[in-house]
């Protein structure tokens, strides 16, 4: 299967805010062994985010997007989704009274716009979430799926790896996740570890290969695609231990990370 995130906010196209949702969604969605394969940011405009999703439709299975779904007038996550798979949007009463419990519990007034929230594109499933008001929601198209999210994170979090991460492993029957083991080595340049390990790199598919630079040291991470973590490990092994091999005339401190 083939996801792709889009992230939905103006504060993010200016550079307002880090992106932090899109670093944390792809490191979830890689150890779950979802393949991520594009990652597009928008502004609050419906024009857009309706391309995006169309554009999403027509490339990915799953699209993941990211914000939007507050109370405001610039939230309009919602709608967008209901344009683009040509159904109207249904007021859902239930998942009022779970906004209006929400706001009486913690005493703060609620405002009539607080009713947007409980809309969803017919047909749609909602999220609960457990940490904000807006329900996430799932919404399908044949085998194509778009699901929405809050931006804040504390909301996101517990929606994205407690319901939709085992939802899409299940629906597009996803079995194998990725471990890796990194390789902490020091005292040498990316580009003298490249030159001793680059052939490798370019010849591994399962485990993989990758180079990340730090100051002072240079990661190797060896992930492999498996059913299991023994049965990645077992993959990873030897190929840790070639590695080792050609970096042990470099430097004599390689650690594995923890
Ligand atoms: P709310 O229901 O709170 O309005 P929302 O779904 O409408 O949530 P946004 O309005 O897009 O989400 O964003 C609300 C806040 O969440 C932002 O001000 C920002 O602090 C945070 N946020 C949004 N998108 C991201 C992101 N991609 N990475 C990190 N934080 C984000
Ligand atoms: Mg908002």
């Amino acid at each position: 299967m083939q996801a792709e995130i889009l992230m939905i906010g103006t504060e993010l196209l200016l550079g307002q805010i880090q992106d932090t949702n899109a670093t944390y969604m792809a490191r979830v969605l890689a150890a779950a062994g979802v393949n991520l394969y594009w990652k597009t940011t928008v502004g609050d405009n419906p024009g857009r985010i309706c391309g995006a999703l169309q554009c999403g439709l027509e490339r990915s299975d799953a699209i993941l997007c990211s914000g939007g779904l507050g109370p405001t007038v610039d939230d309009i996550t919602r709608e967008c989704v209901a344009q683009v798979l040509d159904v109207p949007l249904d007021y859902h009463e239930d998942l009022y009274r779970v906004i209006v419990e929400r706001f009486q519990r913690r005493n703060r007034p609620l405002s009539e716009n607080n009713r947007r929230q409980a809309f969803l594109p017919r047909g749609a499933a909602p999220i609960v979430n457990s940490n904000g008001t807006a329900p996430g929601l799932i919404a399908e198209s044949g085998n194509k799926t778009i699901i929405c999210m809050p931006g804040v994170p504390a909301e996101l979090y517990p929606m994205f790896e407690g319901v939709v991460i085992p939802y899409l492993q299940w629906k597009y029957e996803v079995r194998e996740t990725i471990f890796y083991e990194v390789l902490k080595v020091s005292d040498v340049g990316e580009s003298r570890v490249d030159h001793a390990i680059g052939d490798l790199i370019a010849v591994q598919s399962n485990p993989t290969i990758g180079l990340l630079a730090s100051p002072g040291f240079v990661r190797v991470r060896i992930a492999a695609k498996a059913c299991s973590e023994a049965e990645a490990r077992a993959l990873i092994a030897p190929v840790a231990v070639l590695v080792r091999e050609r970096l042990a005339g470099l430097t004599d401190r390689i650690e594995v990370e923890m």
